[in-house]
């Protein structure tokens, strides 16, 4: 081994050197490249009682709970540290769980599986964990708790007990291929690893500059597993030509409205929370959230005065003018976009028929969305693994004993305000358990 390194590291040197002279020594370059190739290195084989693929959020508690039960563990993670959606989670401050998780906090083809899963590993499970390592937090809205000060005290936290499990971390590792034969074995560009678990925690498409790839949806194909479609959640909305050539000047208005999606009398999906107008369309809480509803083609409804009688004065006082109307708008939406609302929507008789119609289409502003912002603004990706396909309980594959899937890959898909991360501590913890 010795001998080999020596020889990489003249091989190196040689190579440095050569590239300084000219290209008349461009052949001997390319000589060299080929010795240095040549070169076999002998491949790492190691053995452990569980691999988990993606050292995220699910793959570090799945990891911590498992290597405290005294199994040997290994992470293979292909970025160059582990933990990286951790970091920018939050703006920076990871909005770590929520105070008031319940199922209903989740999106899935199958609503009730989620439910065991958090019901072991809860929101106090894992506020008990960052009190002893004296991280402080704060709630900052709505029960989600943010890390006072930045992200990576959570991961330098999970790094902490990962150390104290005896979990091996392997960054860089970029994982060729998977097979199974009396075990899985993963393939990767720094050698073979072999254990008798395979655990999947490669999360979502979302924001593939982080290291996000669909290595995990490709692994439940290979072994037969059904998936439900992905797409962006939690992402930004686009106006269609219309509605851009009409708001979009107003980038960066930010109203609190009440956001549906779906019919009345069908329990429609709604939040109310801050809206944004952006230049595309569409962003803030309220929309993020009503974004994970969407199907592609459906209306939005848009409460631009939750709770409020805007027209009451003109219909009880004896004015009755644009003028009168926009100064009670103006009372209760910022400026600029009561002032367009209105030369947009105002009746061309105020009447008290169309008063009437204008109070109700300042609390069903409809919006026909033309897109999403797709996976480089998307906070997650909903859908992923069927939940058909796995035990609610473990998270272990009902056809392929021994291979479990957690966090975001499975089509389990949180609200915004920290729910995602419990899903990921929560299957983590149901999968570390077990294996
Ligand atoms: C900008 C942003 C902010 C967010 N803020 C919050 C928040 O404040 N609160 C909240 O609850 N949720 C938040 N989320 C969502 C949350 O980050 C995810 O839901 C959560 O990280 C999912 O955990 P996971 O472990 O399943 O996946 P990930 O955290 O995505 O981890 C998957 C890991 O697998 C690795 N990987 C992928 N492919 C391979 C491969 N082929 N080989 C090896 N490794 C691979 C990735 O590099 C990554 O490290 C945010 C997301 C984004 C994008």
């Amino acid at each position: 081994m010795l001998t080999l390194r020596f020889r990489l590291v003249l091989a190196r040197n040689r190579t440095l050197r050569i590239a300084s002279i000219s290209a008349y020594h461009r052949r001997a370059e390319n000589d060299l490249e080929n010795e240095a190739a040549s070169i076999t290195i002998p491949p790492v084989n190691r053995k452990f009682d569980v691999l988990i693929l993606g050292g995220g959020a699910a793959g570090l508690l799945c990891a911590i709970e498992a290597g405290k039960r005294g199994r040997r563990v290994a992470i293979l993670e292909h970025a160059d540290r582990i933990g990286k959606k951790i970091l920018i989670s939050g703006g920076g401050r990871c909005n770590f769980t929520n105070l008031h998780c319940q199922p209903e906090n989740f999106l899935s083809a199958n609503p009730h599986f989620a439910k065991s899963a958090l019901a072991r590993y809860t929101p106090s499970d894992f506020i008990a964990l960052v009190e002893k390592y004296h991280i402080s937090y704060h709630e900052k809205t709505l029960g989600q708790l943010f890390c006072d000060h930045a992200a990576t005290e959570i991961t330098d936290m999970l790094n902490a007990e990962c150390e104290a499990a005896r979990v091996q971390l392997f960054p860089k590792c970029k994982i060729r291929e998977v097979q199974r034969s009396t075990e899985f074995v993963a393939l990767t560009e720094s050698g073979e690893f072999r254990a008798p678990i395979l655990v999947v925690a490669t999360g979502g498409l979302s924001i593939p500059k982080m290291g996000a790839t669909a290595f995990g949806y490709d692994l439940a194909l290979q072994f037969g597993l059904k998936i439900v479609t992905p797409r962006p959640a939690l992402v930004p909305l686009t106006f269609r030509p219309k509605d851009r050539d009409d708001y979009c000047d107003l980038a960066g208005v930010s109203v609190q409205v009440v956001v549906s999606i779906g019919k009345e009398s069908l329990e429609p999906h709604s939040f109310a929370e801050g809206m944004l107008i952006t230049h595309r369309g569409l962003s803030g809480p309220a929309i993020l959230q009503i974004s994970s509803y969407w199907d592609g083609s459906k209306s939005i409804r848009v409460d631009l005065a939750p709770g409020c009688d805007v027209t009451a004065a003109l219909r009880q006082g004896k004015v009755r003018n644009i003028a009168a109307m926009r100064s009670e708008l103006q009372g209760i939406l910022p400026k600029r976009f009561a002032v367009r609302w209105l030369d947009l929507h105002a009746p061309a008789k105020w009447t008290n028929q169309s008063l009437e119609a204008l109070e109700r289409q300042v609390h069903e502003w409809i919006v026909t969305p033309a897109a999403t912002e797709g996976y480089e603004k998307a906070e997650v990706t909903a859908g992923g693994v069927d939940t058909d396909e796995l035990s609610s309980k473990t998270m272990e594959c009902r056809k392929v004993p021994g291979l479990f899937f957690i966090g975001e890959v499975v089509d389990v898909t949180g609200h915004l305000g920290g729910f995602n991360f419990q899903w990921a501590w929560a299957s983590g913890a149901a999968a570390g358990r077990t294996v």
